[in-house]
């Protein structure tokens, strides 16, 4: 099942295609991760895509419909959106947070023991649930974007739209909130989540887009898209590729431009 469709789109500003011609399906179980160097427009995307920013050109669907026809709650109750910049100030506290993941199915009515559980588990997944009763603004950035994840999974939405969700993270919390996001696919739903690390990207989706100047320029499996020429053109640093020693996915790893100096021609010697 098909859940979200983006056609042909674009984004236009101040003379600018900061987006431009992007076809992409999102099908029920997949992970598809957008991969791609700064200002590539991964964001400006995703943003497109969570309805943010109105497209310039082409259309999208969500579970069939035309985005631009459902209302804010509508795309509320389809996808939730984990944005790249997110300040709170305000002290709410982390199980305060999680909760406004469930505004969208509120009706108007307090929130139930249903959604108080709901959000309390979105916490014990994210590993979160010892700062419930702390206020955002006292926890680290790290601790923060977890708590921030848990928001997104309390909203149960088919659909999770995440930018850099692994950004501030230690190793360990990567792959969990790589796992959730994996789980949620695997239990029927999808997720379409930018990231930088091009060997978690490997890791965890079944196909990787690659953003460059507003285009999707790849788009297929890891081992369709990480090749070593296609990463060394649009990141502008040598990419070697080889097989993971202990996955079945590629590994990719990047050279300094310039080797000298850098301890990579101290084991090249070695050797
Ligand atoms: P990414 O997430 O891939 O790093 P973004 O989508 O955030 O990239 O931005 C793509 C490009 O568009 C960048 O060069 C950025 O500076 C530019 N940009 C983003 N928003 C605007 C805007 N409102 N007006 C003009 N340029 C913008
Ligand atoms: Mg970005």
């Amino acid at each position: 099942m098909t859940l979200l469709v983006a056609q042909d789109i674009g984004y236009h500003i101040n003379g600018r295609w900061l987006v431009q011609s992007v076809s992409l399906t999102l099908s029920a179980g997949e992970v598809v991760a957008l991969v791609g160097p700064n200002g590539a427009g991964k964001s400006t995307l995703l943003s497109l895509l969570a309805g943010d920013l109105p497209p310039t050109s082409g259309e999208i669907w969500l579970e069939g419909e035309p985005l631009h026809r459902l209302s804010a709650l509508a795309q509320a109750q389809r996808r939730a959106v984990l944005r790249q910049q997110i300040v709170v100030t305000f002290p709410f506290t982390a199980l305060e947070v999680a909760l406004m993941g469930r505004a969208p199915h509120l009706r108007g009515y307090a929130e139930s023991d249903h959604d108080r559980a709901i959000a309390q588990e979105a916490l014990v997944q994210t590993e979160t649930a010892s700062f419930a009763a702390r206020p955002l603004p006292t926890l680290s950035g790290g601790e923060q974007a977890r708590v921030q994840m848990a928001r997104v999974l309390a909203q149960t939405t088919p659909i999770l739209l995440l930018d850099e969700p692994t950004a501030a993270l230690d190793l360990r919390h990567q792959h969990r909130v790589l796992h959730l996001a994996r789980r949620a696919a695997d239990q029927g739903g999808a997720a379409l989540i930018v990231l930088h690390d091009v060997n978690l990207a490997a890791l965890y989706a079944n196909r990787i887009g690659v953003m460059h100047q507003g285009a999707l320029c790849a788009l297929g499996t890891p081992w369709d898209v990480l090749r070593a020429e296609l990463l060394s053109d649009v990141y502008g640093v040598p990419v070697t590729v080889q097989p993971h020693p202990r996955a079945a996915t590629p590994l990719v790893l990047s050279l300094p431009e310039d080797m000298t100096g850098s301890r990579y021609t101290y084991v090249a010697e070695a050797r």
